[in-house]
């Protein structure tokens, strides 16, 4: 793309989404939102504060009851309608992602698709919530549980998907019969206005979804609240942490994913044009910000410098520029702080002495001279004390870790501190199963170089990956987002008088 950078006179304004309508929130402070590609502000987006929070809480607050009295076979049409307009609107969805995350159409469109699927699942919730029931657990005593809604649940989501992860919670968190406030990333906000005006348009009652732009003023008012009764989280795990601390003091339910630095083991066996090739693909797709980017190339044994000479020319031949061009294959990093961060690390790991095999720091894009740019780079020779091993760059940079053995890969991998996933290629069943069975981390995949699960099966990390007991959608949203009651009746035909002993089936 050869154009001149587009400048927008006026950014337009982004506001709140409260009780069913556009609110322009009460005239506080506002954030910049930009367009990657050009480093144009295209936006002024609303930061709430307390008083908002309380407007937007309250408002979910009184639509909850009428919503959780709503028959699941009804709550369940309406996500049915929600899926039709969403397939109807995908491309302008992806649109609007692309515009402020600067990640490529068919990667945007892919997100769509994925957050589509839990809409999918979330339309068999009667058959979901169904509980248990058994007759006769004592004489003439009948006995069953059921699933519940909790209230008003909250979900603050990252930047890297404005589209998907937002749609992780609230289709499930409705389809139960909750109420939902979201706080979008006050990078990309505006793409929750679009979900929020498609889910009024599928029939979903005013205030059972609301929408509340931020930040941290945002989410600690949130995290205050007294009639918030549960917080979905996915972000960094500093932030992560912080969010599930300080909603479980307060007593809510919590569920916090937090940062990764995920690997993928190459064994000396594997098809390594194709291990490259997935290598490539899961690194710098869009420009390495995802939270199940492979960051590690684990390299075994003698796979290592024919994977390294396999990788550079491909890094070397990425197409960086526009996310709105169709040839290109990755677009700019989210801001010109990230992409400064990014920069710093590239610095920490050449004077830590590991070797920059590409060098992606002096790309420019012809045409785009103001977006947040970076070439892909690859780091060869890290070692595991090194910090582009140990944090997360969340960029387009890959480092390979040489080890001896399969052994030595389960253990690199499980010693990290980020659990979320992890991948092997390899044509041996046996280190494949051997490898599945030892890693710790969430998910893993066999020759697969992004494990993420389908909608129905629960996608989650381990250790500072995810903070709380339940994974994001599938079974485990249903639980998340319903508690448990157990009923226990009889109907007795006579009185029996007073029972003083602890009652045992009879
Ligand atoms: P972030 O932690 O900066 O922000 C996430 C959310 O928290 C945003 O809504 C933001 O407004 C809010 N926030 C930021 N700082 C805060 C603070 N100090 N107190 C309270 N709230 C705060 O994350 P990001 O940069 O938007 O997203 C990238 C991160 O998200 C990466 O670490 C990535 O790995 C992670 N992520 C994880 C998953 C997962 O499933 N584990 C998925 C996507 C992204």
């Amino acid at each position: 793309m050869s154009e001149p950078a587009e400048r927008l006179e006026s950014p337009r304004p982004i506001p709140h989404f409260v009780g069913g309508r556009l609110h322009p929130g009460h005239g506080g402070r506002e954030g910049d939102v930009f367009d990657p590609a050009t480093g144009a502000v295209t936006g002024r987006v609303a930061l709430a504060g307390a008083d908002e929070v309380g407007a937007a809480v309250a408002a979910a607050q009184r639509a909850f009851r009428p919503w959780a009295e709503t028959s699941p076979l009804r709550r369940a049409r309406v996500m049915f309608r929600f899926r039709e307009l969403v397939e109807r609107d995908q491309e302008r969805l992806a649109a609007i992602v692309t515009s402020e995350h600067g990640k490529t159409i068919p990667d945007a469109r892919g997100e769509v698709q994925r957050g589509l699927e839990v809409v999918e699942f979330a339309t068999g919730v009667p058959q979901l919530l169904k509980g248990e029931y058994t007759e006769q657990v004592a004489t003439g005593i009948d006995a069953w549980s059921v699933r519940q809604p909790l209230g008003v649940c909250v979900g603050i989501t990252p930047f890297n998907f404005p589209v998907m992860v937002p749609m992780w919670m609230f289709p499930m968190a409705i389809a139960c019969g909750n109420a939902f406030v979201l706080k979008p990333s006050e990078r990309d906000p505006s793409a929750s206005l679009a979900l929020a005006e498609l889910l009024r348009e599928a029939g979903l009652p005013d205030g059972v979804f609301n929408v509340i732009q931020g930040d941290r003023t945002a989410v600690d008012a949130l995290l205050a609240h007294p009639d918030v009764q549960a917080v979905s989280f996915v972000g960094s795990t500093a932030v992560a942490r912080h969010v599930f601390a300080t909603g479980a003091a307060a007593g809510k339910r919590v569920q916090a994913l937090g940062g990764a630095k995920n690997h993928l083991v190459v064994m000396p066996d594997a098809d390594l044009d194709q291990a490259a090739d997935a290598l490539v693909g899961a690194a710098y797709g869009s420009a390495g910000e995802r939270c199940m980017a492979v960051s590690v190339a684990v390299a075994v044994g003698d796979a290592a410098d024919p994977l390294v000479e396999r990788l550079a020319p491909r890094v070397r031949a990425l197409k960086v520029g526009d996310g709105r061009d169709p040839e290109v294959e990755m677009g700019p990093v989210i801001t010109a702080e990230h992409r400064a961060k990014i920069l710093s690390y590239l610095d920490d790991g050449l004077a830590a002495g590991a070797r920059l095999a590409v060098d992606g720091r002096g790309l420019r894009v012809k045409g785009r001279e103001g977006g947040f740019f970076l070439g892909g780079s690859l780091f060869d020779q890290v070692t595991p004390g090194m910090r582009v091993y140990r944090e997360e760059i969340f960029g387009p940079v890959l480092c390979v870790v040489r080890v001896p053995d399969l052994a030595g890969a389960v253990e690199l991998v499980s010693g990290h501190e980020y659990g979320n996933g992890a991948s092997i290629f390899t044509r041996d069943g046996r280190a494949a199963r051997e490898f599945a069975h030892r890693v710790q981390a969430g998910m893993v995949g066999v020759n697969v170089p992004i494990p993420v699960p389908m909608a129905f099966h629960s996608f989650g990390g381990w250790k500072r990956s995810l903070f709380g007991d339940h994974h994001a959608h599938g079974p485990e949203a249903i639980r998340f987002y319903t508690r448990l009651k157990a009923v226990t009746q009889r109907w007795p035909t006579s009185g029996g008088g007073p029972a003083f002993s602890m009652p045992t089936p009879s």
